[in-house]
């Protein structure tokens, strides 16, 4: 077994909707469950020992569009959202996070040092990550405060745009320089991650966006989850410009489970052969090399591939992996030391 531990996942979503219809989030992650892909049991059963667990406000508004003839596609924009329904909603749940740490249900993760102890008495390893950046205001005070309670992690902006800067649309085919970039205020927050030794993360966010907080930040250049613009040209993806950067700062790019970033044709449908997730893994790897790529499944945020199907199936991939080729050091490094090493640098530990 190669234990994964993986850059993006959307698990709190689910348990905070789960919450408003009365399931206990506690109970649902430590007990198990059928619906969506992350429990206790199934992480355990796929060797997924930890990873990224966003924080993110959803969109009430968005409707992914139908592709064309051609099998083109521009879902609209989000609205930008509210800042004080989204504070609300991201205290609930960082809330849920604390709740299933203080019931053991996993362990929430501040240091590399907490994961390795986590992976080590085979808990889930959670750390606090902020897809988005609504709930915390251009004084970024409620960044301190989310500091505080765990949070390791953000992306300025999701699929949206926000007083930080601008996100890209769920598009195909297009490019990434879709939007400006940071605002003044998205500056700040770079730095102030910095400062505070919070990663930053480059998915969603527009190319001008990418070049800003490259030029800012001293941190490796990280996008969590996403993939090949070259393979498949939906705007969420890097394009080779933006991976040699990630490769020149020893970075890295988590790889998407969501088959409309994995497929040629850029659709969303489960019935994606694996064989589509190596050819990225192995362009990537190509591209900017085995340090420097790592997974970034999007569970429960995204149509995944059906022969992984959860949490559960994380190993199909490894062995899909190993059956191409790569060797069990390799596999280490995807699988989780590249993550460790970044979270490392960028939370400022002596090396792991
Ligand atoms: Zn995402």
């Amino acid at each position: 077994m190669q234990f994964v531990f993986d850059g993006h996942n959307d698990v709190l979503l689910r348990l905070w909707t789960h919450a408003k219809d009365g399931s206990d989030p506690i109970a649902e992650f430590a007990d198990g469950t059928t619906v969506g892909h992350i429990d206790a049991h199934r992480a355990r059963e796929g060797g997924l020992s930890g990873g990224l667990c966003a924080i993110y406000i959803p969109s009430g508004d968005l409707v992914f569009a139908d592709p064309d003839v051609e099998g083109r596609y521009i879902t609209p924009m989000a609205a930008p959202l509210d800042p004080l329904p989204s504070l609300a909603i991201a205290t609930e749940m960082a809330a849920i996070a604390l709740r299933l740490d203080a019931a053991s249900a996993w362990r929430l993760c501040r240091t590399v040092k907490d994961i390795r102890s986590a992976m080590a008495d085979n808990i889930f390893a959670a750390v606090m990550h902020m897809e988005g950046c609504e709930a915390i205001g251009a004084d970024l005070s409620a960044l301190e405060v989310f500091y505080a309670a765990g949070l390791r992690s953000l992306g300025p902006v999701w699929s949206r745009h926000n007083v930080f800067g601008h996100g890209v649309p769920f598009a195909f085919p297009m490019s990434p320089d879709t939007a400006p970039g940071l605002t003044g205020a998205g500056f700040e927050l770079v730095r102030e991650c910095n400062r505070l030794g919070v990663l930053i993360d480059l998915a969603h966010i527009t190319e001008k966006g990418f070049w800003d907080v490259a030029k800012t930040t001293d941190q490796p250049l990280v996008a969590s989850h996403s993939n090949a613009h070259a393979l498949t040209p939906v705007a969420r993806n890097l394009t080779d410009r933006q991976l040699d950067a990630i490769r020149e700062s020893r970075g890295l790019v988590g790889i998407n489970y969501a088959t409309a970033m994995l497929r040629a044709d850029g659709r969303s449908d489960s019935d994606t052969p694996l064989g589509d997730m190596i050819r990225h893994i192995d362009y990537l790897v190509n591209r900017i090399g085995i340090d420097c790529v790592g997974l970034g499944s999007d569970f429960d945020g995204a149509t995944i591939p059906e022969e992984i199907g959860d949490a559960a199936g994380n190993q199909k991939l490894i062995a899909a992996l190993r059956e191409v080729g790569y060797g069990e050091a390799d596999l280490t490094k995807l699988a989780r030391e590249n993550w460790l090493r970044i979270l490392a640098h960028a939370w400022r530990e002596d090396a792991a």
